[in-house]
């Protein structure tokens, strides 16, 4: 017997932590013009500051 799922798993990749959380992002903070998920209020917290710090492109740089 065939245990299809129906259920399409819904994931996300915290901007700040990179853990991977399931379901739709907990929060999302706006940076830069670009909406980044995070998965808890500390992580808006930390990147806001981050960004505020520095003013930088933190998130948008690429490795
Ligand atoms: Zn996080």
């Amino acid at each position: 017997m065939s245990n299809a799922s129906t259920c399409r798993a819904v994931s996300y990749e915290c901007a700040h932590c990179k853990l991977i959380s399931h379901g739709k992002p907990t929060e999302t903070v706006v940076i830069h013009g670009q909406e980044l998920s995070m998965c808890c209020l500390g992580c808006v917290y930390a990147a806001e500051m981050l960004v505020g710090l520095y003013y930088s492109d933190l998130y948008t740089r690429t490795p």
